[in-house]
């Protein structure tokens, strides 16, 4: 993973978010592809016209080179890969990306190297700069999720194992439930088959749909799905941390 501290690295990175430090520095706060999350600052972005500015923006895909610092490293050089120009200007996109961008910051942990969220999340700008879809945000994160090893049961009842007709979809119980069981939210058979169609590898069909109410449903019950997993997630590290 990283090397001794004060020594100079190079990754690969997306910019999460940035905020700012002191009179004229930026955090920023990447997912890099090979040393997980990275919070580093970048000097004097904010006094001088410096060329890092523009390029250490949310969503910018970046070379980098860090010194790794003590507590924060420091980004010493910046070179752009993709700005994702056609995200930015276009309000809608910007706002699926930036979903995007925040679950990818509050799945990863510092120096913690996830390559496969690293691209994913690359594979995911890219599949939005070249077109929008309603169902790009439910697709990363039910892929995201299921990376995380929470894969929703969507062929059985998690109830009684049978294989009837599946009316409900509950969070807490894994997946699908059929009449008799059923707890948590209703789910269509449209939603279902897409939700299938997620997480059978069937991307490019699923992202080429129209909105539909299906498609809501699924954006909904993805949206559940990651906040409830997070939620999760941040209450065993708080645990952890209380040890
Ligand atoms: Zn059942």
């Amino acid at each position: 993973m990283s090397g001794p501290r004060g020594s100079l690295y190079r990754d690969t990175g997306v910019v999460l978010r940035t905020y700012k430090l002191g009179e004229a520095d930026r955090i920023v706060v990447l997912i890099t592809e090979r040393h997980g999350k990275v919070r580093a600052v970048a000097k004097g972005v904010r006094k001088t016209r410096s060329k890092f500015g523009s390029r250490l923006e949310p969503m910018s895909h970046v070379a980098l080179q860090l010194y790794q610092g003590r507590e924060l490293d420091i980004v010493t050089q910046a070179e752009s890969v993709d700005h994702f120009r056609a995200i930015r200007e276009d309000l809608d996109r910007f706002a699926h990306a930036s979903s995007m961008l925040e679950a990818v910051d509050q799945m990863s942990l510092e120096r913690e190297d996830n390559p496969a969220l690293y691209k994913m999340l690359v594979g995911a700008l890219r599949t939005l700069a070249d077109h929008d879809s309603p169902l790009v945000v439910a697709a990363f994160y039910w892929k995201l999720l299921a990376q995380e090893g929470f894969r929703p049961e969507l062929d059985v009842c998690v109830g009684c194992g049978e294989d009837a007709e599946l009316v409900a979809f509950d969070l807490e119980e894994g997946g699908t439930l059929c009449r008799v069981c059923r707890s948590g939210v209703p789910i269509s058979p449209d939603a279902l088959d897409l939700l299938r169609a997620i997480l059978g590898g069937q991307l490019v069909v699923v992202l080429a749909l129209p909105p539909s109410a299906a498609t809501r449903e699924v954006d909904q019950l993805a949206t559940r799905a990651m906040e409830h997993h997070i939620e999760r997630k941040l209450r065993s590290i708080g645990m952890l941390e209380r040890r």
